[in-house]
C-alpha cells in the first residue's frame, strides 16, 4: 500500500493526465468507466480527494460519496437497461484492492449474464457459540 498521490493513477485520471470515459465530474467526485469491465458499463465512483481506503474517509464524505453512488447506480441500471447491479469496495491487497485511491465499483447485472465474479466465496461454518463471539468482537470495536 501507500503509492503516493503524485503516482496515483486515479489522481492522474481526475486531472486529465490519463484519459478516461467520463460519466460525471463535480467539485468532490469523479465517475468514469472501468477500463476492464466485468460487464459493459462497469463504473467507478471516486472522491477527488486522495484517500487510500474506505477507512481513511471522514464519515461526512462517505455520506456524500454514497449519495453519488446511489444516483450513479440508478443511472447505470436505467441507462443500460440492467436487471440489477453490484456495488463493491475492495480494501487492501488481500481483499483485491489494486489501486490505492478509494473507489466504488458499480457493476450492471443482467439475468443469466454469467459475469465472472472475482470475489466468489465458499461459505464457512461457525462452530457452536462462535457466531456470538465473532459478533461481540466486532461490536467491541464499534
Ligand atoms: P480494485 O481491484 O478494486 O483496486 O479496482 C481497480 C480497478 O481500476 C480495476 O477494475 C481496473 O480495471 C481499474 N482501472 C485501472 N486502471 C484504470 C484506468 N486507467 N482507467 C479505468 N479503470 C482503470
Ligand atoms: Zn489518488
Amino acid at each position: 500500500m501507500g503509492v503516493d498521490m503524485a503516482e496515483c493513477i486515479f489522481c492522474k485520471i481526475i486531472s486529465g493526465q490519463i484519459p478516461s470515459a467520463i460519466v460525471h465530474s463535480d467539485d468532490n467526485f469523479f465517475v468514469f468507466l472501468d477500463i476492464n469491465p466485468a460487464n459493459k458499463g462497469h463504473t467507478l465512483v471516486i472522491p477527488k480527494k486522495h484517500y487510500e481506503t474506505f477507512n481513511d474517509m471522514p464519515a461526512e464524505e462517505v455520506w456524500h460519496l454514497f449519495e453519488t453512488v446511489q444516483k450513479v447506480s440508478k443511472a447505470v441500471e436505467k441507462g443500460l437497461r440492467a436487471d440489477g447491479y453490484n456495488i463493491l469496495i475492495s480494501n487492501k491487497r488481500p481483499a483485491g484492492q489494486e489501486v490505492d485511491h478509494i473507489h466504488v465499483h458499480v457493476i450492471p447485472r443482467y439475468k443469466g449474464d454469467e459475469m465472472a465474479v472475482r470475489l466468489g466465496w465458499n461459505y464457512k461454518k461457525y462452530d457452536e457459540g462462535e457466531a456470538k463471539a465473532v459478533a461481540d468482537r466486532i461490536k467491541k470495536n464499534l
